[in-house]
């Protein structure tokens, strides 16, 4: 296969990666990077501990390079978590910045340093011998992500360098993505969202990752005023974005500076696309994604906004709608509800150790994704939930939480809401809203939230009980937990 990073070999000292004043340009990341991927070779598979660090970057590349898949671990795990993913992927060594401690069971396998060098004159690194790296086929396992837990325990996803390589060219294509560009986030690098499309999307392009090693909206300011041209963020970032704009000096300029504001991983609520698009005079976009399907969707640089969508498919993608007998809808209308499924070379291989839920996961070469959509004539997709525990059946009528959501959310006593379904005798389920009033406001009452619900949906769509929470459970992606809410 083709490289999978060309810059490596051509774009010498132009920026790679930076992580706040820590710069490493494409010869050091080369150097840095072959000289780790050596002692790499042989093994089945790695663990990375990947804390937001230039070392973590370096240690993906170096085991990309070296052909041996690497499984991101979130240094913020518990150890009930650690133990999941070790027992479930069982790693034969682990990759971690220089004196960091690892805890158990991580700290039980053979470890190798990272320690990157940062900084200094390109012409100082030696060149190492690159002969035979870098050389995996298409189809050869690259990463093993773990998937959020969203709906369940994390699932290891074996993504083959195939995928890697055709989710970044196909986002390139609707972002107009080049190497001229800098892409700026403080987003976990454990997930496909941080790690992928954040430090991989650019190290692809030959451009710059610039990572801000923690969120705040003061660091988005500065990092897109020194130049910095995309912004990648999930939902509860850009909501901190917008409560933060009036308060940080030139965050709103910069943000409005930026050439592209992209979001994902969650549905980003209404209210908060039109409060960025009010106080920067851009608009957010969004794109659709999961660890098993890299990217699927997104509204394109060049195209229409379509705010509230997830755009339409990606080149090469193909996406279809289905009806609960898994029978494929011919429904461009922008109403009728189905579940998606995905199948192009962005898919992975398998669940890591788990034939049955792979097999599950698939209809033929379609991918069942779980989440539900409808699609307007245009072709742009609108996630309307999670099959699991999105979509609501009340009364004979099927409701889509999301909707409900942006509808709470735009209450102005209302800071946060989540809508599940609840057992009811009568209506087969009930709709449940979680809220949590907005700082400072005097709470809304039950009824004013229910009365708000129904001056602007169908009726059947307004919650027949209402509960107030300080916070609602979010994962480290800022997913809401809705198990933990039932
Ligand atoms: P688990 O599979 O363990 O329950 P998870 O599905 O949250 O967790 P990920 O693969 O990280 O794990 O997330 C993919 C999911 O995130 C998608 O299936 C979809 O529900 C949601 N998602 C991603 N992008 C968007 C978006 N732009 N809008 C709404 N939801 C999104
Ligand atoms: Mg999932």
């Amino acid at each position: 296969m083709s490289p999978l990073f060309p810059a490596l070999e051509t774009a010498a000292d132009r920026p790679a990666l930076r992580f706040g004043d820590q710069i490493l340009s494409y010869a050091h990341l080369r150097a840095a990077a072959g000289a780790l991927a050596r002692p790499l070779a042989g093994r089945q598979r790695v663990a990375v501990w990947a804390t937001p660090s230039i070392d973590t970057a370096v240690a993906v590349v170096a085991a990309l390079l070296a052909g041996v898949p690497a499984i991101p671990v979130n240094p913020g795990s518990g150890p009930k978590e650690l133990a999941h993913i070790v027992a479930d992927s069982s790693p034969s060594a682990v990759l971690a910045p220089a004196g960091a401690a690892l805890p158990a069971p991580l700290a039980a396998l053979p470890r190798i340093d990272v320690g990157a060098e940062a900084g200094g004159a390109p012409a100082a690194v030696p060149a190492p011998d690159a002969a035979g790296l870098d050389t995996a086929a298409p189809g050869d396992p690259a990463l093993i992500v773990y998937t959020s837990g969203t709906t369940g325990p994390p699932k290891g996803v074996v993504l083959p360098r195939r995928a890697l390589a055709s989710t970044l060219d196909a986002l390139a294509d609707a972002w107009q993505w080049t190497a001229e560009d800098v892409v700026v986030h403080g987003l976990p690098l454990f997930h496909v969202h941080g790690l992928v499309l954040g430090v991989l999307g650019p190290l692809r392009r030959g451009g710059t990752a610039h990572h801000l090693g923690r969120f705040s909206p003061e660091d988005v300011a500065e990092a897109l005023a020194e130049g910095g041209t995309m912004l990648f963020g999930v939902p509860t970032m850009y909501h901190r974005l917008a409560e933060a704009a009036p308060a940080v000096p030139r965050l709103a300029a910069a943000l409005g500076g930026a050439r592209l504001l992209v979001s994902g991983s969650a549905p980003l609520p209404l209210p908060v696309h039109e409060r960025i698009l009010a106080l920067t005079g851009r608009r957010v976009i969004e794109r659709y994604g999961m660890s098993e399907t890299l990217m699927n969707t997104s509204v394109r640089a060049d195209g229409p906004p379509a705010t509230g969508t997830v755009g339409v498919p990606l080149p090469g993608v193909e996406l279809r709608l289905v009806d609960d007998a898994g029978k494929a809808l011919d429904a461009a209308d922008g109403e009728t509800v189905g579940e998606v499924q995905v199948r192009g070379p962005n898919l992975f291989t398998e669940y890591l150790g788990r034939p049955e839920a792979t097999a599950a996961a698939f209809d033929g070469d379609w991918f069942r994704t779980g989440d539900m959509a409808v699609v307007d004539p245009a072709g742009h997709y609108r996630l309307v939930g999670r099959r699991s525990t999105d979509l609501i059946k009340s009364g004979g009528y099927r409701v889509g939480a999301g909707e409900v959501e942006n509808v709470l959310l735009a209450h102005p006593g209302v800071a946060e809401a989540a809508v599940t379904a609840a057992p009811d005798a009568d209506l087969g389920e009930r709709i449940v809203a979680w809220i949590v009033p907005r700082d400072g406001a005097a709470p809304p009452s039950a009824e004013e939230l229910t009365a708000h619900v129904a001056r602007q949906l169908a009726a059947h769509k307004r919650p027949r009980e209402v509960r107030f929470l300080t916070a609602l459970p979010r994962n480290d992606m800022g997913k809401v937990l809705k198990r933990e809410l039932a």
